[in-house]
């Protein structure tokens, strides 16, 4: 049993379908899962529509004749009939228009699940059409009918006891008849018990193959994506990056904490649990090793950088010129965890206390609130940069006339407050 997942990139257009038709056509000797993001931006735009749409703005028909024309131009290139892509998509348009016209709901969560969820859905339906007119038998499964949630919209938690019992139940026997029918399913979405949508949290199809992967006990899962598979940077702002070949989970989940990217940051400890291997490979270079992160050992990692820009730097300091103790911190800790703001790196000294955090709207609510007790120094517009398995090159090579504000090392991890470069 395998699980593939294909992001949003991977079919982006016409041709990307055909691309993941292709791949997928490769491996359905044994049984095989497959869990699809929507087509390319369309996330984006949805959450766009819901915008118009809570706004009472007539933008939102604009936005959805955007959506539509997105999706239909794609499917006319794929099954070149005007009539088989009114049969597949018509309906899924119909029930979308029926959203933006009726009046908007109080809950603002529950309205988003139900809206973007269509992204996904709409995008398993083509690529599931697509496979059928191409000779791929597969099964479309509705994954909101396999992974059960509890009802926090936009970011539900998982019953996992729930959903193995249903995947397993559900899917299992669909494997033991049709093992080299490939199930499609959508990522990122979910269901109540009482048959609402929910979602997963922006960039939630990693996890969502993590779950089939852990439910069915996966021999491993690939996530299918544009880069090589995982690199010790970004190769958008740094040169001469490397594919790590080998990551043990532990290192992987480091990685993610510092703000990594690559992967959703849930997927990884399910998979741990049961030792399932997660694969990263090219959907462009499909037979290329790729990266592979696993239950392993590994001796030595190459400098990891991770950077994340807009970061404000905070300093704070009782007003009374006391020492920083323990009372003040459960306070500050207090207003933070109120705020939901993330602390991304800590550092106190005898009178003060430093935090870098992501600049987000509701900032400027929590200095005020700091403001009543504590001195407060902010820095705006910092860039937080972490070299994990750091050494003097690649000190060096991030602190180039640079000069940083804050700095903390132990022994694996380095990690620098530095002014945006200009
Ligand atoms: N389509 C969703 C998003 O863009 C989920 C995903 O792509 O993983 O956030
Ligand atoms: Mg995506």
């Amino acid at each position: 049993m395998r699980i593939f997942k294909f992001g949003g990139a991977s079919v982006k257009d016409a041709e990307g379908v055909k691309n993941v038709a292709n791949i997928i056509r490769q491996h359905t000797d044994k049984p095989l899962l497959v869990v699809v993001s929507a087509m390319g931006k369309t996330t984006n735009l949805l959450e766009a529509l819901l915008k118009a749409h809570t706004e009472e703005s007539m933008e939102k028909y604009t936005v959805f004749k955007q959506l539509k024309q997105l999706h239909y131009q794609t499917a006319v290139q794929l099954f070149e009939n005007e009539e088989t892509v009114h049969n597949i998509l018509d309906e899924w348009f119909t029930n979308l228009y029926k959203l933006i016209e009726e009046p908007t709901v109080e809950n603002y969560d529950f309205e988003y699940d139900r809206m973007v969820s269509f992204g996904e859905l709409i995008s398993t339906t083509i690529v599931s059409h697509y496979m059928q007119h191409i000779g791929i038998a597969n099964q479309w499964i509705d994954a909101r009918q396999m992974i059960r949630t509890d009802n926090t919209y936009r970011e539900a938690i998982v019953d996992w006891e729930k959903t193995q019992r249903k995947i397993k139940r559900q899917l299992g026997s669909h494997y033991e008849k049709h093992p080299t029918t490939p199930i499609l399913t959508q990522g990122f979405i979910g269901g109540t018990t009482e048959g609402l949508t929910t979602t997963l949290g922006r960039e939630g199809s990693d996890f969502s193959a993590a779950i089939f992967g852990y439910s069915l006990n996966a021999k491993d899962v690939t996530i299918w994506k544009d880069v090589d598979g995982l690199l010790n940077a970004d190769p958008k702002q740094f040169a001469d990056t490397i594919k790590l070949d080998k990551i043990p989970y532990g290192e992987a989940i480091e990685l993610s904490y510092y703000g990594a990217s690559i992967i959703h940051p849930k997927t990884l400890k399910p998979l741990q649990n049961k030792k399932i291997p997660l694969k990263v490979k090219s959907f462009i270079v499909p037979n290329a090793e790729g990266s592979i992160i696993g239950d392993f050992a590994v001796k030595q990692m190459p400098p990891c950088f991770i950077c994340k820009k807009n970061q404000m730097l905070i300093s704070i300091m009782p007003k009374d010129f006391s020492f920083i103790a323990e009372e003040n911190l459960s306070t500050i800790f207090g207003l933070f965890a109120h705020f939901g703001i993330k602390i991304n790196l800590m550092q106190n000294s005898a009178l003060s206390f430093s935090v870098c955090v992501d600049e987000k709207n509701n900032i400027e609510d929590l200095i005020e609130e700091l403001q009543t007790e504590f001195y407060i120094k902010y820095n705006e517009n910092m860039e937080l940069i972490t070299i994990r398995h750091y050494d003097k090159k690649s000190i060096d090579l991030v602190l180039q006339n640079r000069t940083a504000v804050l700095e903390q090392k132990n022994r694996t991890t380095v990690q620098y407050v530095l002014k945006k470069q200009s």
